[in-house]
Protein backbone atom coordinates (compact mmCIF):
# COMPACT_ATOMS: atom_id res chain seq x y z
CA UNK A 1 0.00 0.00 0.00
CA UNK A 2 2.75 2.35 1.21
CA UNK A 3 4.04 2.67 -2.97
CA UNK A 4 0.53 2.85 -4.29
CA UNK A 5 -0.19 6.08 -5.81
CA UNK A 6 -4.10 6.83 -6.67
CA UNK A 7 -4.75 8.20 -9.68
CA UNK A 8 -6.36 11.51 -9.44
CA UNK A 9 -7.83 13.77 -12.20
CA UNK A 10 -7.53 17.46 -10.93
CA UNK A 11 -9.11 21.17 -12.01
CA UNK A 12 -5.48 22.28 -13.65
CA UNK A 13 -5.86 26.00 -12.33
CA UNK A 14 -5.56 24.17 -8.68
CA UNK A 15 -2.18 24.23 -7.74
CA UNK A 16 -0.66 23.34 -11.26
CA UNK A 17 -1.41 26.26 -13.77
CA UNK A 18 -2.40 29.53 -13.84
CA UNK A 19 -5.96 29.13 -16.14
CA UNK A 20 -8.54 30.75 -14.56
CA UNK A 21 -10.29 32.97 -17.07
CA UNK A 22 -8.54 35.66 -14.42
CA UNK A 23 -4.79 34.74 -15.24
CA UNK A 24 -4.40 33.38 -11.90
CA UNK A 25 -4.05 29.93 -10.26
CA UNK A 26 -5.78 28.71 -6.50
CA UNK A 27 -3.56 27.33 -4.07
CA UNK A 28 -4.77 24.52 -2.25
CA UNK A 29 -2.48 23.35 0.71
CA UNK A 30 -3.67 19.81 0.80
CA UNK A 31 -3.45 19.51 -2.92
CA UNK A 32 0.15 20.64 -2.37
CA UNK A 33 0.94 17.90 -0.02
CA UNK A 34 -0.75 15.33 -2.30
CA UNK A 35 1.20 16.07 -4.79
CA UNK A 36 3.62 13.72 -3.17
CA UNK A 37 1.76 10.75 -2.59
CA UNK A 38 -1.08 10.73 -5.70
CA UNK A 39 -0.83 10.59 -9.63
CA UNK A 40 -2.55 14.05 -10.38
CA UNK A 41 -3.92 14.02 -14.09
CA UNK A 42 -4.62 17.52 -14.77
CA UNK A 43 -7.08 18.91 -17.35
CA UNK A 44 -8.46 22.89 -17.65
CA UNK A 45 -11.93 21.95 -19.45
CA UNK A 46 -11.99 25.92 -20.68
CA UNK A 47 -8.47 25.68 -21.99
CA UNK A 48 -9.12 22.67 -23.91
CA UNK A 49 -12.12 23.64 -25.73
CA UNK A 50 -10.31 26.67 -27.14
CA UNK A 51 -10.85 29.49 -24.46
CA UNK A 52 -7.39 32.13 -24.01
CA UNK A 53 -6.00 32.80 -20.62
CA UNK A 54 -7.19 35.84 -19.39
CA UNK A 55 -10.68 35.67 -20.68
CA UNK A 56 -13.89 36.71 -20.44
CA UNK A 57 -15.53 34.64 -17.43
CA UNK A 58 -18.05 32.25 -18.54
CA UNK A 59 -21.68 31.39 -16.41
CA UNK A 60 -24.21 28.93 -16.47
CA UNK A 61 -27.48 30.14 -17.54
CA UNK A 62 -30.51 28.76 -17.73
CA UNK A 63 -32.88 28.88 -20.86
CA UNK A 64 -36.03 27.23 -20.86
CA UNK A 65 -35.70 23.60 -19.33
CA UNK A 66 -32.01 23.89 -20.73
CA UNK A 67 -28.44 24.98 -18.67
CA UNK A 68 -26.25 26.44 -20.99
CA UNK A 69 -22.49 27.54 -20.74
CA UNK A 70 -22.13 31.28 -22.03
CA UNK A 71 -19.90 34.27 -21.64
CA UNK A 72 -21.17 36.29 -18.97
CA UNK A 73 -21.49 40.54 -20.71
CA UNK A 74 -21.57 39.01 -24.68
CA UNK A 75 -23.95 35.65 -24.43
CA UNK A 76 -21.37 33.38 -26.57
CA UNK A 77 -22.36 29.79 -26.15
CA UNK A 78 -20.06 27.17 -25.59
CA UNK A 79 -22.58 24.82 -24.09
CA UNK A 80 -21.74 21.91 -27.32
CA UNK A 81 -18.33 22.41 -27.32
CA UNK A 82 -17.92 21.86 -23.72
CA UNK A 83 -20.26 18.97 -23.01
CA UNK A 84 -18.86 17.41 -26.30
CA UNK A 85 -14.76 17.83 -24.85
CA UNK A 86 -16.02 16.25 -21.18
CA UNK A 87 -17.63 13.15 -22.77
CA UNK A 88 -14.82 12.74 -24.87
CA UNK A 89 -12.06 13.59 -22.31
CA UNK A 90 -13.59 11.64 -19.46
CA UNK A 91 -14.54 8.71 -21.83
CA UNK A 92 -11.07 8.06 -22.54
CA UNK A 93 -10.18 8.00 -18.60
CA UNK A 94 -8.52 4.81 -17.32
CA UNK A 95 -7.55 3.36 -13.80
CA UNK A 96 -8.83 6.50 -12.31
CA UNK A 97 -9.61 6.87 -8.29
CA UNK A 98 -11.70 9.91 -7.80
CA UNK A 99 -10.99 13.65 -9.00
CA UNK A 100 -10.72 16.63 -7.51
CA UNK A 101 -12.14 19.42 -8.99
CA UNK A 102 -12.43 23.51 -8.72
CA UNK A 103 -15.38 24.74 -6.70
CA UNK A 104 -18.09 26.92 -7.90
CA UNK A 105 -16.38 27.20 -11.75
CA UNK A 106 -19.08 26.85 -14.48
CA UNK A 107 -17.32 24.03 -16.06
CA UNK A 108 -15.76 22.18 -12.87
CA UNK A 109 -17.89 22.92 -9.75
CA UNK A 110 -19.44 19.91 -8.33
CA UNK A 111 -22.32 21.27 -6.56
CA UNK A 112 -21.82 25.58 -5.62
CA UNK A 113 -22.06 26.94 -8.99
CA UNK A 114 -24.20 29.93 -9.52
CA UNK A 115 -26.96 29.95 -12.36
CA UNK A 116 -28.08 33.19 -14.23
CA UNK A 117 -31.34 34.04 -15.72
CA UNK A 118 -29.12 35.82 -18.26
CA UNK A 119 -26.32 37.42 -19.44
CA UNK A 120 -24.79 41.10 -17.76
CA UNK A 121 -24.45 42.13 -14.37
CA UNK A 122 -27.81 40.74 -12.50
CA UNK A 123 -28.29 38.42 -10.02
CA UNK A 124 -27.80 34.67 -9.66
CA UNK A 125 -31.33 32.87 -9.56
CA UNK A 126 -29.63 29.77 -7.84
CA UNK A 127 -25.92 28.58 -6.46
CA UNK A 128 -26.14 25.51 -6.39
CA UNK A 129 -25.79 24.04 -9.69
CA UNK A 130 -23.16 21.85 -11.35
CA UNK A 131 -20.71 23.01 -13.64
CA UNK A 132 -21.13 20.97 -17.43
CA UNK A 133 -17.68 19.21 -17.21
CA UNK A 134 -18.53 17.81 -13.56
CA UNK A 135 -21.81 17.10 -14.69
CA UNK A 136 -19.96 14.72 -16.81
CA UNK A 137 -17.85 13.39 -14.47
CA UNK A 138 -20.47 12.42 -11.79
CA UNK A 139 -22.76 11.02 -14.97
CA UNK A 140 -19.47 8.40 -15.30
CA UNK A 141 -17.73 8.14 -11.91
CA UNK A 142 -19.96 9.27 -9.20
CA UNK A 143 -18.92 5.69 -7.67
CA UNK A 144 -15.67 7.06 -6.93
CA UNK A 145 -14.14 9.70 -4.96
CA UNK A 146 -15.13 13.25 -5.97
CA UNK A 147 -14.44 15.93 -4.26
CA UNK A 148 -13.86 19.95 -4.50
CA UNK A 149 -10.73 21.44 -3.05
CA UNK A 150 -12.65 23.88 -1.16
CA UNK A 151 -14.90 21.31 0.56
CA UNK A 152 -11.48 18.88 1.32
CA UNK A 153 -10.47 21.66 3.97
CA UNK A 154 -13.36 19.85 6.11
CA UNK A 155 -11.55 17.07 8.20
CA UNK A 156 -14.36 14.16 7.97
CA UNK A 157 -14.80 15.07 3.92
CA UNK A 158 -11.05 14.81 3.49
CA UNK A 159 -10.74 11.77 5.65
CA UNK A 160 -13.54 10.08 3.68
CA UNK A 161 -12.05 11.59 0.60
CA UNK A 162 -8.43 10.01 1.21
CA UNK A 163 -9.75 6.96 2.69
CA UNK A 164 -11.70 5.74 -0.40
CA UNK A 165 -9.25 6.97 -3.13
CA UNK A 166 -6.71 4.43 -1.15
CA UNK A 167 -8.42 1.67 -0.49
CA UNK A 168 -9.63 1.74 -4.15
CA UNK A 169 -6.46 2.09 -5.41
CA UNK A 170 -5.36 -0.49 -3.26
CA UNK A 171 -8.09 -2.89 -4.91
CA UNK A 172 -7.59 -1.87 -8.01
CA UNK A 173 -3.62 -2.99 -7.73
CA UNK A 174 -4.52 -6.34 -6.27
CA UNK A 175 -3.16 -9.35 -7.89
CA UNK A 176 -6.74 -10.82 -9.13
CA UNK A 177 -6.49 -14.27 -6.85
CA UNK A 178 -8.64 -15.28 -4.08
CA UNK A 179 -5.84 -15.19 -1.60
CA UNK A 180 -4.99 -11.69 -2.63
CA UNK A 181 -9.16 -10.85 -1.88
CA UNK A 182 -9.37 -12.83 1.28
CA UNK A 183 -6.87 -11.41 2.63
CA UNK A 184 -7.56 -7.55 1.38
CA UNK A 185 -11.17 -7.93 2.89
CA UNK A 186 -9.91 -9.33 6.11
CA UNK A 187 -7.09 -6.05 6.68
CA UNK A 188 -10.14 -3.92 5.61
CA UNK A 189 -12.86 -5.76 8.04
CA UNK A 190 -13.02 -2.73 10.72
CA UNK A 191 -12.48 -0.05 8.17
CA UNK A 192 -15.49 -1.25 6.52
CA UNK A 193 -17.59 -1.86 9.58
CA UNK A 194 -16.82 1.59 10.09
CA UNK A 195 -18.56 2.74 6.77
CA UNK A 196 -21.68 0.05 6.69
CA UNK A 197 -21.48 -3.20 8.50
CA UNK A 198 -24.48 -4.64 6.47
CA UNK A 199 -22.62 -3.90 3.39
CA UNK A 200 -19.63 -5.41 5.36
CA UNK A 201 -21.19 -8.66 5.71
CA UNK A 202 -22.17 -8.84 2.25
CA UNK A 203 -19.03 -8.04 0.97
CA UNK A 204 -18.01 -11.32 2.89
CA UNK A 205 -20.56 -13.39 1.35
CA UNK A 206 -19.16 -12.18 -2.00
CA UNK A 207 -15.40 -13.53 -0.89
CA UNK A 208 -16.71 -16.65 0.62
CA UNK A 209 -17.97 -17.71 -3.06
CA UNK A 210 -20.97 -20.19 -1.81
CA UNK A 211 -21.85 -19.95 -5.61
CA UNK A 212 -18.43 -21.32 -7.46
CA UNK A 213 -18.11 -18.21 -9.57
CA UNK A 214 -15.01 -17.50 -11.52
CA UNK A 215 -12.59 -15.62 -9.60
CA UNK A 216 -13.12 -12.54 -12.42
CA UNK A 217 -16.53 -12.79 -11.67
CA UNK A 218 -15.86 -12.62 -7.84
CA UNK A 219 -13.70 -9.46 -8.10
CA UNK A 220 -16.38 -7.73 -10.35
CA UNK A 221 -18.87 -8.54 -7.71
CA UNK A 222 -16.66 -7.31 -4.84
CA UNK A 223 -15.58 -4.26 -6.68
CA UNK A 224 -19.22 -3.04 -6.76
CA UNK A 225 -20.14 -4.15 -3.39
CA UNK A 226 -16.74 -1.94 -2.03
CA UNK A 227 -18.38 1.21 -4.17
CA UNK A 228 -21.16 0.65 -1.78
CA UNK A 229 -19.39 0.37 1.18
CA UNK A 230 -17.98 3.99 0.51
CA UNK A 231 -21.06 5.77 -0.88
CA UNK A 232 -21.01 7.62 2.55
CA UNK A 233 -18.59 8.45 4.84
CA UNK A 234 -18.36 6.61 8.52
CA UNK A 235 -20.75 8.66 11.37
CA UNK A 236 -19.63 9.13 14.95
CA UNK A 237 -22.08 5.93 15.91
CA UNK A 238 -20.76 3.48 13.77
CA UNK A 239 -16.60 4.44 14.43
CA UNK A 240 -17.54 4.19 17.97
CA UNK A 241 -18.87 0.70 17.23
CA UNK A 242 -15.80 -0.12 16.19
CA UNK A 243 -13.29 1.28 18.68
CA UNK A 244 -15.64 -0.46 21.15
CA UNK A 245 -14.89 -4.14 18.89
CA UNK A 246 -10.83 -3.28 19.47
CA UNK A 247 -10.59 -1.97 22.67
CA UNK A 248 -12.13 -5.02 23.64
CA UNK A 249 -9.03 -6.99 22.41
CA UNK A 250 -7.04 -5.19 24.85
CA UNK A 251 -9.31 -4.25 27.90
CA UNK A 252 -8.10 -7.11 29.55
CA UNK A 253 -4.69 -6.64 29.26
CA UNK A 254 -5.57 -2.90 30.84
CA UNK A 255 -5.84 -1.27 34.37
CA UNK A 256 -8.56 0.71 35.23
CA UNK A 257 -7.13 4.15 34.87
CA UNK A 258 -5.99 3.12 31.50
CA UNK A 259 -9.36 2.32 30.61
CA UNK A 260 -11.37 5.01 32.04
CA UNK A 261 -8.84 7.25 30.06
CA UNK A 262 -10.36 5.32 26.80
CA UNK A 263 -13.65 6.01 27.59
CA UNK A 264 -13.29 9.66 28.39
CA UNK A 265 -11.82 9.98 25.09
CA UNK A 266 -14.56 8.03 23.52
CA UNK A 267 -17.04 10.03 25.37
CA UNK A 268 -15.14 13.29 23.89
CA UNK A 269 -15.35 12.12 20.45
CA UNK A 270 -18.78 11.33 20.88
CA UNK A 271 -19.36 15.08 21.62
CA UNK A 272 -17.04 16.23 18.55
CA UNK A 273 -14.66 18.06 20.86
CA UNK A 274 -11.76 15.52 19.70
CA UNK A 275 -11.42 14.20 16.13
CA UNK A 276 -11.29 10.12 15.68
CA UNK A 277 -7.51 10.01 15.18
CA UNK A 278 -7.20 10.94 19.05
CA UNK A 279 -9.05 7.91 19.77
CA UNK A 280 -7.18 6.38 17.33
CA UNK A 281 -3.79 6.83 18.61
CA UNK A 282 -4.43 5.39 21.93
CA UNK A 283 -5.56 2.27 20.57
CA UNK A 284 -2.42 2.31 18.24
CA UNK A 285 -0.81 2.69 21.17
CA UNK A 286 -1.86 -0.29 22.98
CA UNK A 287 -1.31 -2.08 19.73
CA UNK A 288 2.38 -1.59 19.96
CA UNK A 289 2.25 -2.19 23.48
CA UNK A 290 0.48 -5.67 23.15
CA UNK A 291 1.73 -6.64 19.53
CA UNK A 292 -2.25 -8.01 18.45
CA UNK A 293 -1.66 -9.19 15.00
CA UNK A 294 -4.66 -9.68 13.73
CA UNK A 295 -5.46 -6.32 14.64
CA UNK A 296 -2.15 -5.52 13.55
CA UNK A 297 -2.79 -5.70 9.94
CA UNK A 298 -6.21 -3.80 9.79
CA UNK A 299 -6.28 -0.62 7.64
CA UNK A 300 -9.29 1.10 10.08
CA UNK A 301 -5.44 2.38 11.67
CA UNK A 302 -3.66 3.87 8.53
CA UNK A 303 -6.30 3.43 5.79
CA UNK A 304 -4.27 6.45 4.11
CA UNK A 305 -0.75 7.48 4.17
CA UNK A 306 0.33 8.71 7.66
CA UNK A 307 1.84 12.28 6.05
CA UNK A 308 -1.29 13.32 5.06
CA UNK A 309 -3.04 12.68 8.55
CA UNK A 310 -3.78 16.49 9.83
CA UNK A 311 -6.30 17.36 12.09
CA UNK A 312 -6.66 20.79 10.61
CA UNK A 313 -10.59 21.93 9.98
CA UNK A 314 -11.95 24.90 8.42
CA UNK A 315 -15.27 23.51 10.27
CA UNK A 316 -17.41 24.44 7.36
S1 LIG B 1 -12.03 25.72 -12.90
FE1 LIG B 1 -11.70 24.18 -14.46
S2 LIG B 1 -12.12 25.24 -16.37
FE2 LIG B 1 -11.86 26.82 -14.82
S3 LIG B 1 -9.73 27.36 -14.93
FE3 LIG B 1 -9.90 25.76 -13.40
S4 LIG B 1 -9.50 23.89 -14.50
FE4 LIG B 1 -9.94 25.46 -16.01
Amino acid sequence: MQNIKPRIVLSKCVNYEACRYNGLMVNSPIVEKLKEYVEFITVCPEVEIGLPIPRESIRLMKDGDEVRLVKSMSGEDFTEKMVSFSRKFVGDLTDIDGFILKSRSPSCGMKDVKLYSGIGKIPAISTKSVGLFAQEVINSYGHLGIEDEGRLTNLQLREHFLTKIYTLAEFRHLPRTMKDLVDFHASNKYLFMAYNQAKLKEAGKIVANHEKLTVAQVFAQYQAKLYQIFQKGANITTNINVLMHIFGYFSKELNSDEKAHFLEQLDLFRQKKIPLIVVVTVLNSWLMRFKQPYLAKQRYFNPFPKELMSISDSGK
